[in-house]
């Protein structure tokens, strides 16, 4: 049975894991079940697990150290499920196609609003600066990659810029909804404090190690 293109996400895993299951030669998969020519239940419990490609920004989403709606907004951009316009455009829906952050007459997309937009720019540029990162902002690919590289250990400046990362994503995309929805707007400086504020208040004082690292960065 061919998975249906429309069908939503967790309906394509279900289905694309059953086709693995049947597909799955019966001898091959008991010796796989097997150690030692007894059969084991935990080996057949893995064996028959779905195999699925690691992400390399896994990490970015199972870090303990984010907040939970950060990491759920981050989680959206990275399987690209978040719905700017350009993608509520291909659902046939018409909506004003300029980005609402810059205003400079740019299409709202995934890849404009992280970081080719101006706005973005300016609230994650200085914070790379304040972690002493000689470098600008690139695209959303690039910035991805780069994080994940970055925080693949459990240090403290690796958790820091993790939760910044999310945040970054998280106050950016609530800024866009509000001026799209409740023609409010917040100057990109204020987003910035607001940022920093969460992060020394909700996280500095929780995690001791991290005091350590953001007086480090503060002097
Ligand atoms: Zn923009």
């Amino acid at each position: 049975m061919t998975t249906p293109a429309r069908a939503c996400w967790i309906v394509r895993k279900i289905l694309d894991a059953k086709k693995r299951y049947l597909n799955k030669d019966l001898n091959e998969a008991l010796k796989d079940c097997c150690t030692t020519d007894k059969f084991r239940i935990k080996k057949t419990y893995q064996a028959f697990l779905p195999q699925y490609q690691k992400m390399k920004w896994r990490g970015l989403v199972l870090g303990s150290k984010t907040i939970p709606k950060h990491k759920f907004i981050l989680w959206l951009a990275l399987m690209g499920r978040l719905a700017t316009v350009d993608r509520i455009q291909k659902w046939g829906v018409k909506v004003q196609s300029d980005c609402v952050l810059c205003n400079t007459g740019a299409e709202e997309t995934l890849q404009h609003l992280f970081f080719q937009c101006s706005y973005s720019a300016y609230i994650w540029n200085p914070i790379l600066q304040w972690l002493g990162e000689k470098r600008k902002v690139s695209n959303w690919e690039e910035e991805t990659e780069w994080i994940s590289r970055k925080t693949r250990n459990s240090r403290s400046r690796a958790q820091i810029l993790q939760f910044l990362y999310a945040a970054t994503v998280y106050h950016l995309w609530n800024e866009r909804n509000i001026r799209r929805f409740q023609d409010k707007k917040k100057e990109g400086r204020q987003i910035l404090k607001e940022i920093v504020i969460q992060m020394h208040i909700r996280r500095g004082q929780q995690f001791s190690k991290w005091r350590r690292v953001l007086e480090s960065l503060n002097s």
